[in-house]
This record gives structure tokens, sequence and C-alpha cells, in this order.
């Protein structure tokens, strides 16, 4: 079995290295026959309605929605966190999302391309070293339901990173930072889960 990457819009490319680069088999996906040989997926970083559109004009919309409810492991970045996200605030109009995650993200939160920044957040559950993070045209969640939990939160307390079952995400970009631990750690949860769809 091997990890996916949602390859319909935005930088699978460098999270397809990411995952490859810590040894995994990657697959990068289009179709929906393409969903049953893999064991976890990545969503990555792009733009959320543009995915939304293209996920369900390749008919790949439902039958990942039904993976998600079955188990299969995701980790979204960025535009991959809002496609998870149950809510979704400041969406275009029809945008839907996967969902899955019980938390509300807003869009384009720290406003346009030119208010993207890097910082760097504690995130305990990848140890004590900081994780330097890239916010481009970021959403931020809003709101983290009961099922859901922050695994990291800016200076001003929103939260920007979040897990629940075998579901992760992050409002930034660790694929384009060279930090690699969120892979590792989402890698571990696919080994654990095991997933067959
Ligand atoms: N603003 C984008 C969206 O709404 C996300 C940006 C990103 O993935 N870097 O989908």
């Amino acid at each position: 079995m091997s990890v996916g990457v949602l390859a319909l819009q935005g930088d699978f490319r460098e999270h397809a290295e990411v995952l490859r680069s810590l040894g995994a088999d990657v697959e990068l996906v289009r179709r929906p026959e393409e969903l049953a040989r893999i064991s976890g997926l990545v969503i990555p970083g792009g733009e959320s309605s543009v995915m939304d559109k293209m996920a369900r004009a390749f008919g790949l919309a439902e039958p990942l929605r039904a993976q998600i409810r079955a188990g299969l492991p995701v980790y979204g970045t960025c535009a991959g966190l809002i496609m998870l996200a149950d809510s979704v605030l400041d969406a275009i109009r029809g945008q839907e999302s996967l969902g899955g995650l019980d938390i509300a993200v807003r869009r384009n939160a720290f406003g346009s391309q030119t208010a993207s920044f890097e910082t760097d957040l504690d995130v305990p559950v990848l140890g004590a070293t900081p994780v330097h993070a890239a916010f481009i045209r970021a959403p931020v969640v809003e709101t983290v339901g009961p099922r859901a939990r922050a695994l990291a939160t800016l200076a001003d307390g929103r939260c920007v990173a979040v897990e629940q079952g075998n579901l992760l995400g992050t409002s930034f970009h660790p694929e384009i930072t060279g930090e690699h631990r969120f892979h590792e750690y989402f890698l571990g949860t696919v080994a654990r889960v095991g997933f067959r769809g």
C-alpha cells in the first residue's frame, strides 16, 4: 500500500517529494479508482474552491467522503485543511468541503497574498523544537469542536493545526520550509491504522 497525494491542483509535487524522502511509496491521485490503492492521503495547499470543483468534476468528492468516514488517514495543508473542515467560512458561492474535521475554518483569514508570513510555532506533539511555518493566504481554525483538538496556536491564541482521529490539518505549509515532522507524524498514523479501502 502507498500514500496518496491529491494531485488535482496546488503544491502536490512538494508533498510527494517530502513523503518520498521519508521512504513512503507515493501515488498521485486524480481518479476515483486510484483511491483503492492508498492507505493514507495528503491534500495539498492551493485553492480550495478550485480543488473542490475539480474533485466533484472528476467524481472524487463522494468516494473520498466515504473513505474519510471509513477511517482513511488524511493530512491537509492550507487549502487541504479547508477541504477537511466540516464548516467553511468565507467560502465562495456553492463551495463544498469534504469534511471530517469538527472545525470551522475561515478562508484567507490573514488577508491577501501580500499578507503572507512565516513564524515559529510550538507544536508539543512534535517535540520541543519549534516548527518554522509559512502561511500563504492561509485559513485559520475559528472554532474547534469537541471532537477535534488543537495542536498549535499562534501567539494571539488562534488555532492553526488540528487533529481528530486519523485526520490532521495545518493552516500552514511544512512542505515548503523543509519541515518534515508533520509528514513523519502522519506516516506514523498511516502505519498504525493500516487502512484498506
Ligand atoms: N486561500 C486558499 C484557499 O482558500 C488557500 C491558500 C493555500 O493553500 N496556500 O483555498
